[in-house]
């Protein structure tokens, strides 16, 4: 993969026909997630449109004059002109697909995707999610001698590699690095001789069948599925934040603070996630205006303190976001005052919303009982109402989601599992 700086770019990229750009960072577990997805479409789509990458924080003018707030987004040119919609975050490989598709006559896509071609893997066990849950259940179904594939649609390691901090994590006297905590558990797994399927696209899950197929062309089959997809964040859905998410509006501190260097920032929320990241955020950020719904904090009273001796953060409770405007370079958030209705209007130069999660079934939520916010409901094997059909992690119904709680899960169900296959 060609990797560009900024004076190469009037070169490589306006003067360079049709061009697809990655604009990338370090410890951004986004990026490393949309790294192969462009590798292998650099493979299949190589000879018409060529792929190149610029690492966003030496090249950072030239990135903030394109417009890009977020890593990774790629960009798409033409003939020297943008085309398309730049595509940053969790970038699905079907978006860069469309993109691409776009860009080439009918014919030329045709022939493209007559390339590819389909394939069938069977295995014992098939996890879904290599967060903490399923690289755990990995672990011990392949300790077990249990065929076993993990499937995840980012890199292993979950949340907790987004995490910047982890101090609760057993085992450690000192607090870990989320990234570190989270390559150690998917090593360990992996080196144990789980066969990993990762930042690939799920296509579909059948759970009658068993199968899940991915990149719309490799079908897995299994004798039974653990299903560990966590959580994502909540989204405040309201009118600005679609078009500004990877564009000013970020929802991981790990992969974006350290663009805010000397800048202000209004951060959302006020539990624990907030609360924590809001204290990471500040090691870059000069100015941080948290807006909490609530007259408190419901952030750990450690956390809280530490938050309030933070002179560069200041609270404003008891506020609730209405619309994100962008103004220049700047981001207008308007937020309400829930008691007296006053709007006020908060300048910064980014956003970061930290409300909440929601658990990730989208894909088989009307197969599986669920409880009344959606979370799957299992008995004390993990096994789900479906035969065969496992769930681990923050994804079940339980009260506390933590990496702990997690690792439980996955530990319990590998073990009810490896005894059924015995
Ligand atoms: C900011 C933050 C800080 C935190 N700090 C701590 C802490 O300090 N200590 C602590 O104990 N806990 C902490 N937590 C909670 C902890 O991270 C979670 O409880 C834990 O990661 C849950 O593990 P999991 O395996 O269930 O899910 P996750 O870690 O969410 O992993 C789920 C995996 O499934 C994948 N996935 C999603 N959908 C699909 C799909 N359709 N197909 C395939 N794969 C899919 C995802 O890409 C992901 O890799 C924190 C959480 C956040 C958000």
């Amino acid at each position: 993969m060609k990797e560009i700086t900024s004076e190469e770019f009037e070169k490589e990229v306006l003067k360079g026909g049709k061009v697809v750009l990655d604009f990338y960072s370090t410890e951004c577990p986004p990026c490393e997630a949309v790294a192969p997805k462009f590798e292998g479409l650099a493979k299949l789509y190589g000879n018409d449109i060529t792929f190149l990458k610029m690492f966003r924080q030496q090249n950072k003018p030239l990135a903030e004059k394109l417009g890009v707030k977020s890593s990774p987004t790629l960009l798409f040119f033409d003939n020297g002109k943008q085309v398309g919609n730049s595509l940053s975050g969790g970038i699905k490989r079907t978006d860069i697909i469309n993109q691409l598709d776009n860009m080439l006559p009918a014919e030329r896509v045709k022939e493209i995707k007559s390339l590819i071609k389909p394939s069938v893997s069977e295995f014992d066990v098939l996890i879904l999610g290599a967060g903490p849950g399923g690289l755990t259940a990995g672990l011990y179904l392949c300790q077990s001698k249990v065929n076993t594939v993990l499937i995840d649609i980012a890199l292993p390691g979950g949340q907790v590699s987004t995490t910047h901090e982890v101090s609760n994590y057993p085992g450690f006297i000192d607090p870990q690095p989320g990234y570190m905590l989270s390559h150690n558990m998917s090593e360990q797994t992996k080196q144990c001789g789980t066969v990993y399927k990762v930042a690939v696209d799920v296509s579909k899950i059948d759970l009658d069948k068993k199968e899940v197929i991915i990149d719309e062309f490799e079908t897995v089959r299994a004798k039974k599925i653990i299903i560990a997809t966590g959580t994502s964040p909540n989204l405040m859905g309201i009118p600005g934040e679609k078009e500004m998410k990877g564009k000013g509006i970020s929802y991981c501190a790990t992969c974006d603070a350290k663009y805010y260097g000397d800048k202000e920032v209004v951060i959302i929320g006020g539990g624990n996630s907030a609360v924590e990241e809001a204290d990471f955020i500040s090691r870059f950020a000069s100015k941080i205006t948290m807006v909490h719904q609530f007259d408190a904090f419901t952030a750990n009273k450690q956390a809280q303190e530490k938050l309030f001796a933070n002179q560069k953060i200041s609270t404003l409770f008891e506020h609730e976001p209405r619309a994100f405007v962008r103004d220049g370079d700047k981001i207008i958030t308007e937020v309400e005052n829930l008691k007296t209705k006053e709007r006020i209007k908060l300048t910064s130069d980014g956003v970061f919303i930290f409300i909440g999660m929601k658990p990730n079934i989208e894909l088989f939520k009307d197969k599986l009982e669920l409880d009344n916010w959606g979370y799957i409901k299992t008995n004390e094997d993990m096994l789900t109402s479906m035969p065969d059909v496992y769930a681990v992690g923050d994804v079940i119904s339980k009260k506390y989601r933590q990496i702990t709680t997690a690792v439980a899960d996955g530990t319990i169900a590998a073990i009810a599992i490896a005894k059924e296959l015995s």
